[in-house]
C-alpha cells in the first residue's frame, strides 16, 4: 500500500498497488493459481489461494484505502460479504435491522440466521427512539442501509453509531448505494462497512463481488479468520474485473448521478407518476440529514405509478434500460421491486412497508440523459 493517502480519484486509479512488482505490467495479473510453492518447505507471502492471492489483495487493499479501513476483504458476492461480516455474531445474539432493506439481506436475516440461533428485529431505523426501544439484553449489533432500498428512507448514521457505542453494540452498514465516494461510514462511527461490489464498484454488470472493511484491528482479525475458515472468497478473475471497474468509478458515478437527477425531476412532473423517491429532490424527507452524512444523492431512484395498469405497458415498451434486479451498471437498469429485488419478502410485508406493485426503481446509467428521458416518456404514454 502507498504511504501517502491520495485523494479519491487518484486512489481509484492507483489503488493499493498499481503495477506488477515482478514485471512492471500496468495491470496486476490474474493469479489463476490455487496454491503457492513453499521454498524449502517454508511459506512465502502467499501460501494457498483461499488465504490470499495478489489479484484479490489488490481489491482488498483498495476498499480499505477508499473507506479508511485498516484491512479489506473480498468475497464471492455481496451476500457472501454480508453473511461473512455477520459471522462476527454468535448463537444467542440479537440484531436490529431496518424494515425496508435489500430483499436478499431480509431473506438471510429471516431464514438463515435464525437457524444459527441469531434473531433479528426489524424497526424503522430512521427513528432513533425506535432503534433504542428495540435493544434487548442479548442485542449485539445494528445492521443499517441508508438510503434504504427501495424507498430511500434516511437513517442518522452518527446518531445510531453514538447510541451503539453507548450500549456497546456493533454497527454494520451496507454502503452499496452510496459507494465510498459519496458516503464514508467509518468516519461517522460505523464499525463494519459492506458493499455489493456487483453494483457501482464493479460497474459493468459483468461480475458478482462483495467487499467488507473496518477501522478496528481486532474486528479485522476476526473477519480475516472467518474469511479464511469459511472460504467465500472472490476468485482471481473476478478480482481483476473488479479492480478494473473501480478505476473509473468517479467518472461513472458522476455521470450516472447527473442522469438520475434529471430523470427524478422530470418524472416528478409527469402526470402518470404519483411520487418520486430520490434524496436529491428538493423537499424530499430526510434530504438534509442525508446531505450531512453523504456528498451526493446517488444514481438510483424509485417512482410510484398512479395506476397499476401502467406497470405492464411500461415494462413492455421501455427499450434502453435492461429490466433486471440489479443496479450500478453503466447501462440504465429498471427494476420492478415487487417481483424482482424484493421478491423474497412476503407480499403482506411489502404492502405494510409501502413497497407496492406500482413501484419502479431506476438505476441511471451513463447514457445520454435525453435518450433515457425520451425512452421513458414514450413508455409511460398511453
Ligand atoms: C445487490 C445488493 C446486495 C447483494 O449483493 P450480491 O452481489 O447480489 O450478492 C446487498 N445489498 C444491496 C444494497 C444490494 O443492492
Amino acid at each position: 500500500m502507498p504511504n501517502k493517502i491520495y485523494r479519491p480519484a487518484t486512489l481509484l486509479v492507483h489503488q493499493g498497488i498499481d503495477r506488477d512488482p515482478h514485471t512492471g505490467a500496468s495491470a496486476i495479473p490474474i493469479y489463476q493459481a490455487s496454491t503457492y510453492h513453499h521454498p524449502e518447505g517454508k511459506p512465502g507471502e502467499y501460501d494457498y489461494a483461499r488465504s490470499g492471492n495478489p489479484s484479490r489483495q489488490q481489491v482488498e487493499d483498495t476498499i480499505a484505502l477508499l473507506e479508511g479501513g485498516v484491512r479489506g476483504f473480498a468475497y464471492a458476492s455481496g451476500m457472501a460479504a454480508i453473511g461473512s461480516a455477520l459471522a462476527l455474531l454468535k448463537s444467542g445474539d440479537h440484531l436490529i435491522a431496518p424494515e425496508d432493506l435489500y430483499g436478499g439481506s431480509w431473506r438471510y436475516l429471516n431464514t438463515v440466521l435464525p437457524q444459527q440461533g441469531i434473531t433479528a428485529s426489524f424497526v424503522d431505523t430512521t427513528d432513533l427512539a425506535k432503534v433504542s426501544g428495540a435493544i434487548a439484553p442479548n442485542t449485539r449489533a445494528i445492521f443499517l442501509e441508508t438510503p434504504s432500498n427501495p424507498l430511500f428512507r434516511i437513517t442518522d448514521l452518527r446518531g445510531v453509531a453514538a447510541l451503539a457505542k453507548e450500549r456497546q453494540l456493533l454497527t454494520f452498514l451496507d454502503n452499496t448505494f452510496m459507494t465510498p465516494l459519496l458516503q464514508r461510514p467509518l468516519d461517522l462511527g460505523i464499525d463494519v462497512v459492506i458493499h455489493s461490489a456487483t453494483k457501482f464498484l464493479g460497474g459493468h454488470s459483468d461480475l458478482l463481488a462483495g467487499l467488507v472493511t473496518t477501522a478496528d484491528p481486532e474486528l479485522a482479525k476476526r473477519l480475516k479468520h472467518f474469511q479464511n475458515a469459511f472460504g467465500a472468497v472472490l476468485g482471481p478473475f473476478d478480482s481483476f474485473l473488479l479492480a478494473r471497474g473501480i478505476k473509473t468509478l468517479k467518472l461513472r458515478l458522476a455521470a450516472a448521478q447527473n442522469n438520475a437527477g434529471i430523470l427524478a425531476e422530470r418524472l416528478a412532473e409527469h402526470p402518470a407518476i404519483k411520487c418520486v423517491y430520490y434524496p436529491g429532490l428538493a423537499g424530499f424527507p430526510g434530504r438534509d440529514l442525508h446531505n450531512r452524512q453523504a456528498s451526493g444523492a446517488g444514481a438510483v431512484l424509485s417512482f410510484e405509478l398512479r395506476e397499476e395498469a401502467r406497470v405492464k405497458p411500461l415494462l413492455e415498451k421501455v427499450r434502453l434500460p435492461i429490466i433486471a434486479p440489479s443496479l450500478g451498471g453503466v447501462e440504465t437498469i429498471l427494476t420492478h421491486c415487487w417481483s424482482m429485488s424484493h421478491a423474497a419478502i412476503p407480499a403482506a410485508t411489502k404492502q405494510a412497508l409501502g413497497i407496492r406493485e406500482t413501484l419502479v426503481r431506476i438505476s441511471a446509467g451513463i447514457e445520454d440523459a435525453e435518450d433515457l428521458w425520451e425512452d421513458l416518456e414514450q413508455a409511460l404514454s398511453v
